[in-house]
C-alpha cells in the first residue's frame, strides 16, 4: 500500500508536533516545517518517518524550496496543514504597521504561499489542505484587531480554496480552535484571561494539543471525503455561545 505523506507547518510544538506525531501514528510520512531550526531538531528527534525542514513560511523562496525537498523527499504530498502562526494582542491603536505586516506576514501570507506551492503536488493525489485559524476569526474583540483580522482571513481563504481546488478533487477545510495551553497562548493569557475563558467555554476547560490534531487529522483522512470548506471550531463550545471574547 502507497504510504501517504503531510507537510505540517509550525511542527515544532504545540498544536504542529501533536498532529505529526498523530499522522505518524496513521502511518504518514511528514515534513515538519518551521522556523525555529532548534526547537524542530528537538521535536523531530526519535521521531521515525520525518523530514525536518527549516523554513520562514513567509518567504517565497523558502516555501517553494521546502515544498519541493518535500516532494523530491517523499515522491507524492496527500495533505498540508497550514498551522504556522503568532498570536498578537493589541487594539487598532496601538498596533503598529510593522506589527500588523508580520502578523499577517506569517498567519495570512504563509497560508497562501505554502497552498501554492503544495497545489500542484496536491492535484496528483487529490490530497487534501487543513488551514488552522482561530475562534478570534470567528468573533471580534477589543485586543486582537491583527491577528484576529489575519485569522477571518484565513477562514475566507479557505472557502475559495475548497470552491477553486474542487475540480481536481482537493478538499480545503479549517480548524478554529479555542485556547490550547501552548507557548503561543500562553505568552499573552493572563490569569484574567484564563478565568475567562474557563467561565465562557460550557465544557469550562481549555483544549489540548491533541483534541486540535483530531480534528486537523480527520479533516486530512478519507472519513472526510465528502466535507470541503467547512470551518470546524473545536473550542468546548465557545462558538455556540455567542459570548465575548475574554
Ligand atoms: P506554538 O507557538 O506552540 O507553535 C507555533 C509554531 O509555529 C512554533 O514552533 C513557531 O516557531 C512556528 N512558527 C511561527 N511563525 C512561523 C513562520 N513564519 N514560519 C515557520 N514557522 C513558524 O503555537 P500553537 O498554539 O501550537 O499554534 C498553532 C496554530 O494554532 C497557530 O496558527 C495559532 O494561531 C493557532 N491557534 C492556537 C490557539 C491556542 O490557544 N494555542 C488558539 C487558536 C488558534
Amino acid at each position: 500500500m502507497t504510504q501517504k505523506t503531510a507537510i505540517v507547518t509550525g511542527a515544532a510544538r504545540g498544536i504542529g508536533l501533536a498532529t505529526t506525531r498523530q499522522f505518524l501514528a496513521r502511518g504518514h510520512r511528514v515534513a515538519m516545517i518551521d522556523r525555529d531550526a532548534a526547537a524542530l531538531a528537538e521535536a523531530a528527534e526519535g521521531l521515525d518517518g520525518v523530514l525536518p525542514v527549516v523554513c520562514d513560511v513567509s518567504d517565497p523562496d523558502a516555501v517553494a524550496a521546502m515544498t519541493a525537498e518535500a516532494a523530491g523527499a517523499f515522491g507524492r504530498i496527500d495533505a498540508l496543514v497550514n498551522n504556522a502562526g503568532v498570536a498578537d494582542f493589541g487594539p487598532i491603536e496601538a498596533t503598529d504597521f510593522a506589527r500588523w505586516r508580520e502578523v499577517m506576514a506569517t498567519n495570512l501570507d504563509g497560508v497562501f504561499l505554502c497552498s501554492q506551492a503544495a497545489i500542484p503536488h496536491l492535484r496528483e493525489t487529490r490530497g487534501a489542505i487543513v488551514n488552522i485559524a482561530s475562534i478570534s476569526g470567528l468573533r471580534a474583540s477589543t485586543l486582537r484587531v491583527a491577528y484576529g483580522t489575519s485569522k477571518a482571513a484565513v477562514i475566507h481563504l479557505t472557502m475559495q480554496q475548497a470552491a477553486e481546488l474542487g475540480e481536481y478533487g482537493i478538499r480545503a477545510n479549517c480548524v478554529a480552535p479555542g485556547p490550547v495551553r501552548t507557548k503561543l497562548a500562553m505568552a499573552v493569557h493572563s490569569p484574567q484571561i484564563i478565568a475567562a475563558y474557563h467561565d465562557a467555554i460550557p465544557l469550562n476547560r481549555y483544549g489540548s494539543e491533541d483534541e486540535i490534531a483530531s480534528v486537523i487529522t480527520f479533516l486530512c483522512s478519507e472519513a472526510a471525503s465528502y466535507v470541503t470548506g467547512q470551518t470546524i471550531a473545536s473550542d468546548g463550545g465557545f462558538q455556540a455561545t455567542g459570548v465575548g471574547l475574554p
